[in-house]
């Protein structure tokens, strides 16, 4: 018996160490707005290595070029010697190694922050500043072809003084200069955000489940409370709308951080599995607490984007995916991710100012923008969601509005025995079971189904262009 065991657990032990791969970012050079990335291959390979840079990210509706920050990539084989990884010629956010001869063990590259601060949106991009670095994992992190599905270490190795916060394993009493963490694979990886310096400040909070707040403010340090007492609130609410909540701990990582250049930078929100970051400048620091009324008022932002975790994160139909791709998707239920999600603050919250803006959004907007069919309108908003906003605004409150009215006839067929949220629930509980994204078809079947009335009228209605 004790023999087997031991043969059982060096078979776990082997498959384990030649299936993982390691990954590694360093910031050591604060003259420098550049980090090292090195991702080593445990298990080496010989012939062509392909490293492919992420264009697309869940949430995002846009294509970002990460590619185009990646400097003096370098393949490194088993010998040390170094192999030029040459760009793809189309194009493609693709770089090939293909010195035969060599078995490859590492690729290096390094990424600059502040060229890709200056050249996407603050929510696509990741900063440095004086004791602070802000990292959104996916701009800097590509995968090796083949070796996405692997586990991963990651290591980051900063200066000795700073501590460092991993959204993957988040903690709050974080290491100094060196953390390691795992993370089941590249994409959920790259799912997260790392936070450093001596800047950052985190405070956990006891909730349904262990919440985390990671707060860098360039301009000094924010009043946190009021922030751990809305995600709190939002765990509660999301936790009884849908009857549980699928991650183990959650962190919402604030960045308030002046412009590079002048100007302002507008305030966005970005969805990930387990924690969400809040992009903005500085006007709208929190340096005292607020009255309990404006605590409710400035809620939805962060119970929408925690119910990001729901939908369209773990609950999606169409081309969306939830986790990054070489190529962006053209979605055709925007309205779906976005309005369904943002009918759940205004239904919960009963915030009667949401509807007027979802039919403002709807009605008020650019007449070529009201000529679109609603799948039109989220196609063109899958690339273009909140570079043109008003996209992005026609296509969420469409989706709310289409909710809106849904909800109402359910309740007004039921007598008020059902509504959206138990349709919402049949979708989300659908989609854990079944693994895949729902069909556009299936969609308007599985809800009359959840609801028991026909909701085929009201979905058909909301296809077409705005009168
Ligand atoms: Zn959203």
């Amino acid at each position: 018996m004790k023999r087997i065991i031991t043969l059982f657990l060096a078979v776990i032990f082997c498959t384990s160490i030649s299936a993982q791969i390691n990954y590694s970012v360093e910031y050591k050079d604060s003259l420098s707005s550049k980090v090292k990335i090195t991702i080593s291959l445990v298990k080496p390979v010989k012939g062509t290595v392909v490293f492919i840079m992420p264009r697309s990210v869940p949430g995002a509706y846009s294509m970002i070029r990460y590619d185009s920050f990646i400097e003096g990539i370098t393949a490194i084989s088993s010998t040390g010697k170094n192999i030029t990884m040459e760009k793809d010629e189309t194009g493609a956010p693709r770089w090939y190694g293909s010195d035969t001869t060599e078995v490859i063990a590492q690729i290096v590259y390094k990424v600059d922050l502040h060229k890709m601060e200056q050249r996407l949106d603050a929510s696509d991009a990741s900063i440095i500043r004086p004791g602070f670095a802000g990292i959104l994992n996916y701009s800097i992190f590509g995968w090796i072809e083949g070796t996405e599905n692997q586990p991963v270490q990651c290591t980051v190795h900063t200066f000795a003084q700073w501590p460092v916060f991993s959204t993957n394993q988040p903690t709050e009493q974080m290491p100094r200069g060196v953390l390691n963490f795992g993370a089941e694979n590249y994409y959920t990886l790259a799912d997260g955000q790392l936070f450093m310096g001596t800047s950052l400040r985190v405070k956990a909070f006891k909730g349904l489940v262990p919440l985390f707040i990671a707060s860098y403010c360039q301009t000094g340090d924010e009043y946190l409370d009021d922030y751990g007492k809305q995600g709190l609130m939002s765990l509660e609410t999301l936790h009884d709308y849908f009857g549980e909540l699928p991650f183990k701990q959650y962190t919402i990582l604030l960045r308030k951080a002046l412009p590079l250049d002048s100007g302002i930078m507008p305030a966005f929100g970005m969805e990930h599995l387990q924690s969400s970051t809040f992009f903005g400048d500085t006007s709208g620091k929190r340096t005292e607490a607020m009255s309990a009324e404006n605590v409710l008022k400035t809620i939805p932002t962060y119970l929408h984007h925690m119910g990001h975790a729901f939908l369209p994160l773990r609950c999606y139909g169409d081309a969306y995916r939830p986790y990054v791709k070489e190529i962006p998707p053209i979605i055709k239920n925007i309205w779906f991710n976005e309005g369904f999600m943002w009918f759940i603050p205004y239904e919960t919250l009963k915030s009667a100012a949401w509807e007027k803006i979802f039919y403002a959004n709807t009605y008020k907007t650019d007449p070529q923008i009201k000529k679109m069919g609603l799948q039109e309108l989220s196609q063109e908003a899958s690339l273009m969601y909140s570079a043109d906003f008003r996209l992005g605004r026609a296509v969420f409150s469409r989706g709310a509005s289409m909710a809106i009215e849904m909800n109402n006839y359910i309740k007004e067929k039921t007598g008020g025995k059902k509504s959206l949220k138990d349709v919402i629930r049949f979708m989300y509980y659908w989609s854990k079971e079944n693994k895949r994204p729902f069909t556009m078809d299936e969609f308007s079947l599985l809800i009359n189904k959840a609801s028991g009335v026909d909701l085929t009228d009201i979905y058909n209605k909301w296809q077409l262009p705005i009168e």
